[in-house]
């Protein structure tokens, strides 16, 4: 059964799934394996007719902690004020920080088809005074809190601590400064210059109202209080967080004791490990979030996060390999099955689930998008590479017929995906160029068999159907014909168009060029005024 209906089915009545996220920076391409997990779990929940809402919440009242993105001058009145009132380093594009790293990662949230019914930030829910409840009880209960820390966590809290942080009304930082005293309205606190080692507080004391926006939770009970404000009932979190003693214990332990209100559902999800860091120094070409939409369209990037269960780590390295044209075989080999067609090579038990789960419309059909023609993405990239090829109408020679609408702007998706792929991450091996002008050299080296096997090719492709699968065809019945293995006369090829002894699959690089010239040129690597003297 597929994970998230399997989860699904332990659950009845109305559900609220929810995920937040601190916008301290770039987010790497692995984060939105939670996203598209929360939107694979609301469409099953959905598909068993529970009714659902997804939200998606900016903590973005967190201080800022990390200068990496910061201009040397702004490190100093930045570090410590919350995300939502520091600078957007970019420019004025954004209101604040926190909106411009928050946009990047949303922004590709559509693109993948997840659409939270409801987006929130945390600068925002404070000053409406929806939080001065749950800032009272947890001021009420601090020793309780302080138990929590302690008892789940092993974490001691000096005497007198409150779990709540005031904001500077003087220096505005919310990172540096510590309360105490509650008297039931307000709290004494002080912003001290040596509270944290990365922002240094204005020393002011007084004391203050906590409510209305004047102050924050801690991240584990703002956590706890957003369950309760949205009552949230699943909720499932990276695994980072979910390490026992780690930060969800800590909120759950608060949840229960200090807001008395069950923690939503929680299934821990693993990391998604992309590699290439290699490619984002020397390329410029990194795995952010937002950067590896350019070679992964939705679909294949969906399928490498679904096909897996959550708690299973995902490894992937597109960079100098095949992983990404593996990944679209392996989403083309599941769209086929999914269309009932038969397919070579290891499928997911529930491949028609798999399928649907990671399609960007919840509401495809699966019959029409699983029998679309869906033209092999390494034979994509050999086309790109041979000038003056036409892209559509070499993959309608070999699809046998015109493309749908839907096929056609498939092939767009991933013609641009290939000719990213060229540019990035693929391996040497997988670049080509055809040596029009003449017969490479290296053609001199051709044994008589391999010339032999060439001269057939020639006569037999003059009446050949010009695509992939039926020269391939003609390939291996030549090279059975002159008592040589396949190998041999795939190397031989290589050498007289490529000039070099390996190369992408031969039928297919044959069906990529002119008849006329393909002929031509066997005709001449199979002549023997060619052999070596
Ligand atoms: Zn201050």
């Amino acid at each position: 059964m597929f994970w998230a209906d399997e989860l699904a089915a332990r659950l009845s009545g109305p559900q609220i799934v929810n995920d937040s996220k601190t916008p301290s920076g770039t987010v790497h391409v692995g984060s939105l394996r939670g996203p598209v997990i929360l939107d694979v779990m609301v469409r099953a929940l959905r598909a068993q007719g529970l009714p659902t809402t997804l939200l998606y919440g900016i903590d973005d009242l967190d201080p800022m902690d990390a200068q990496s993105l910061l201009t040397p001058d702004a490190v100093e009145r930045s570090m410590g004020l919350p995300l939502a009132h520091v600078r957007d380093p970019a420019g004025d594009c954004h209101p604040s920080y926190a909106r411009h790293f928050a946009a990047l990662f949303i922004d590709t949230f559509a693109g993948l088809g997840i659409h939270p019914d409801r987006y929130y930030w945390m600068s925002e829910i404070y000053p409406t005074g929806q939080l001065d409840a749950f800032i009272r009880t947890a001021l009420d209960r601090a020793e309780v809190v302080r138990d929590i820390y302690r008892a789940v966590s092993h974490v001691e809290r000096p005497a007198g601590w409150l779990p709540v942080h005031p904001i500077c009304p003087v220096c505005g930082r919310v990172g540096t400064t510590l309360a105490r005293d509650w008297d039931g309205e307000t709290v004494a606190f002080e912003c001290l210059p040596d509270l944290v080692n990365w922002a240094t507080g204005c020393s002011t004391t007084g004391r203050l109202s906590p409510f209305g926006g004047a102050a924050k939770l801690p991240w584990n009970l703002e956590w706890a209080a957003q369950w309760s404000l949205f009552g949230v009932t699943v909720e499932p979190c990276g695994k980072d967080l979910a390490t026992a003693g780690g930060s969800r214990d800590r909120s759950d332990a608060i949840a229960r004791e200090v807001f008395e209100r069950e923690p939503p559902l929680n299934f821990p999800y693993e990391f998604l490990n992309i590699g290439g860091r290699k490619m984002s120094s020397s390329k410029g070409r990194g795995a952010a979030a937002h950067e590896i939409a350019e070679v992964v369209p939705p679909e294949q990037l969906r399928l490498l996060m679904v096909r897996s269960r959550p708690n299973h780590a995902i490894e992937f390295d597109p960079d100098g390999t095949d992983a990404i044209p593996r990944l679209f075989d392996e989403s083309d080999r599941i769209a086929a099955a999914s269309a009932g067609r038969e397919v070579r090579g290891e499928l997911p038990s529930d491949h028609t689930r798999v399928f649907a789960a990671s399609l960007v419309d919840p509401g495809a059909d699966l019959v029409a998008e699983g029998s679309a023609y869906r033209a092999p993405f390494a034979h994509l990239a050999l086309l790109l590479q041979v000038p003056g090829a036409d892209l559509p109408a070499r993959v309608e020679a070999e699809k046998g017929g015109p493309l749908t609408e839907l096929e056609a702007t498939s092939l767009e998706l991933r013609a641009a995906a290939a000719r990213a792929w060229l540019d990035t991450y693929a391996p040497e091996r997988a670049r080509i160029e055809v040596q029009r002008q003449a017969l490479p050299g290296a053609a001199a080296q051709l044994s008589a068999e391999q010339r032999r096997a060439l001269a057939a090719i020639a006569v037999a492709s003059d009446h050949a159907a010009w695509d992939g699968e039926s020269l391939q065809t003609l390939i291996f019945e030549a090279a059975k014909a002159n008592g040589l293995g396949a190998a041999q006369v795939f190397a031989a090829l290589y050498v007289a168009f490529l000039g070099q002894p390996n190369g992408p699959r031969a039928g297919w690089l044959l069906a990529s060029l002119e008849k006329s010239f393909v002929v031509e040129r066997l005709r001449a690597a199979s002549a023997p005024d060619t052999l070596p003297a």
